[in-house]
């Protein structure tokens, strides 16, 4: 058999499934650190170099806020003008064309000297408003570098044609300014399974290959590039015969999905008749038009803290509030589980200005920082109350490690809602409040916690990696990130029957839920909820079509006695494909 090969193959970590054969784009942002201040040879040319850059960047920016009128609106397409403004600003140009031309600096370094000045004085304004006008300047001025430098991929928005965008990273604020139906894939340095890169490709039903180490040196810019984002592999100009066994997967693929679309109009329900709710996981409100057309009888999981990254100053209360009235408009009177912010770990939120930690995912994050900086967590659940009279809204809390956590941030909803009331704003009647389950000390204490909240919410991508120690976004030890560890099963079966045990019910939110691997056991553990990616939802239904809850129980308990994840998968293959 003829080997089937690129110029260059590796293996990453396939996250998020489909074949895909694009050309590459190589994003290297580029900062106003980088340039290496100088001095140049020829000042009169460099002159020219700024005003063809300066040209060259309005005519850009001209052509940006077009088409972010278009796809995101006035609000933000305004951001854009003012760049504009700069650009023509006496305070702005000008200094720069002083320096070359009385320095004899380059012009590069007169862009960053410039900016750096603007930024700082703007920085220390007394008015919010004009202190926030110092990143605009920064970017401005990044954009002109761009132009001098001439570098290829150092900027997102360059993205006109079709892509695979390859990375080292893309942050939360990076995909939210992407122009999604030109991305056909994604692949990058670092991240795994259930990096925020990998949950929203997931959910955008974009390919990735995430956690590729230095291989992603080997992709230069423009190259074809093929990627498999279930098995991981990627090939730089594929060849010949790579090409037409991909293009067939990708055909298996398609008719794969055909087959399955016919499991969204259809109840997730077992052969002996247990029935379970699918619900979809979404990061925005627009993610909640048309689950209802996928198969989702819920949303399980509203991240919110994508809003507040794709605002540059903290969302208001009203702006939150239309935000969650549109999900739960889209979803016609089904529940929508609005978690609150979950901000910190792999989330940054550059305008909080939060101090750099040695260990982010065992810091300052969601419910801890919101029970210390109690206005977000005030501003939102007012801004949730108020939607909530739209629809079934249930709310949850992130990252709650014990009682007197939960106990005050129920203590703060309750707040929030005699403060409206005291108002005379209408709220929904009844909204239920739960507790999301992600670290291993509230697993523990679920009989407890069961007590006080109306739910739980399994929270898998973090119960993982504080059970078992393995940094989520760490692809060197991604090998220990495994939800079939035996400690982890022990923790969700224990969550699920205390909630039981007290009348209450429990979901799965975390990955997972959209795991058809899983599906025996979760059925068998009597999981009421499961919230997914809504590209898995068709897949899961399909599943538990095919089981027997009764023998799934049975399954369960031998499954609990195995010793390591890999005896468990092999176990849960086993009974699947018999079950078929
Ligand atoms: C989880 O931890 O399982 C979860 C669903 O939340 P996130 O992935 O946003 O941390
Ligand atoms: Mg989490």
């Amino acid at each position: 058999m003829k080997a089937i090969t690129g110029r260059e193959a590796f293996i990453g970590i396939g996250v998020s499934e489909g074949v895909r054969i694009g050309k590459a784009f190589v994003y290297k942002p580029l900062k106003l650190s980088d340039v290496e201040p100088g001095k140049a040879e020829h000042p009169a040319e460099e002159l020219t170099r700024l005003e063809k850059a300066k040209a060259s960047c309005t005519e850009e920016l001209i052509g940006v806020i077009e088409q972010t009128k278009a796809s995101l609106g006035e609000e933000k397409a305004a951001i854009l003008k003012g760049q504009v403004s700069f650009l023509n600003d006496p305070a702005f140009y000008p200094p720069m064309q002083k320096l070359v031309e009385t320095e004899g600096w380059t012009a590069e370094t007169a862009v960053q000297k410039t900016v750096q000045q603007v930024a700082a004085i703007f920085e220390g304004m007394p008015s919010e408003y004009m202190r926030e006008r110092a990143a605009d300047v920064r970017d401005v001025g990044t954009r002109l570098l761009v132009h001098l430098m001439g570098q290829d991929g150092a900027r997102l928005s360059d993205i006109r044609e079709e892509v695979i965008l390859v990375a080292d990273d893309l942050t939360p604020s990076d995909t939210v300014q992407l122009n999604k139906n030109l991305v056909l894939g994604f692949v990058t340095r670092i991240g795994g399974k259930t990096s925020h890169t990998a949950i929203l490709a997931n959910s955008l039903g974009i390919a990735a290959v995430l956690g590729v180490g230095e291989a992603l040196d080997s992709i230069p810019h423009g190259v074809s590039l093929l990627i498999d984002g279930t098995t991981g592999i990627c090939m730089v100009e594929p060849d010949e015969a790579a090409r037409a066994t991909y293009t067939a997967k990708q055909q298996e693929e398609q008719a794969e999905r055909e087959r399955l679309k016919a499991f969204s109009s259809r109840p997730a329900v077992s052969k002996d008749g247990f029935k379970i709710e699918i619900a979809a996981n979404i990061g925005a409100p627009e993610e909640a038009e048309g689950l209802v057309e996928r198969g989702a009888e819920a949303v399980g999981l509203y991240r919110t803290e994508f809003l507040f990254m794709s605002e540059t100053k903290m969302p208001g209360e009203d702006v939150q509030m239309k935000a969650y009235a549109q999900a739960l408009k889209a979803m016609e009177g089904r529940p929508v589980i609005i978690r609150t912010l979950d901000i910190g770990g792999d989330k940054e939120l550059p305008y909080l200005e939060l101090p750099h930690e040695m260990n982010p995912f065992l810091g300052y994050r969601a419910i801890r920082l919101c029970l210390d900086r109690k206005e977000l967590l005030h501003t939102q659940l007012r801004a949730i109350l108020r939607a909530s009279v739209h629809g079934s809204v249930k709310i949850m809390f992130p990252m709650i490690s014990g009682i007197p956590e939960w106990r005050a941030a129920k203590a703060m909803f309750e707040e929030a809602k005699a403060e409206l009331l005291a108002e005379g704003k209408p709220i929904g009647k009844k909204v239920e409040v739960g507790i999301m389950v992600e670290i291993p000390s509230a697993a523990l204490l679920a009989d407890r916690l069961a007590r006080e909240a109306d739910f739980f919410s399994i929270g898998t991508n973090d119960l993982v990696q504080y059970t078992v120690a393995v940094d989520r976004m760490n692809e060197k030890v991604s090998y220990l990130y495994d939800y079939f560890h035996p400690s982890v099963l022990r923790l969700i079966r224990e969550v699920i029957e205390a909630s039981v045990r007290h009348g209450k019910w429990s979901g799965m939110c975390g990955s997972m839920a959209g795991d058809p691997l899983a599906a025996p056991l979760l059925l068998g553990m009597g999981l009421k909820e499961w919230s997914m990616s809504p590209s898995s939802i068709q897949r899961v239904k399909e599943t538990v079509s095919t089981l027997d809850r009764e023998a799934c129980v049975k399954l369960t308990d031998e499954v609990m006695q195995l010793d390591t994840p890999e005896e468990i998968r092999e176990r849960l293959k086993l009974f699947l494909q018999e079950a078929r």
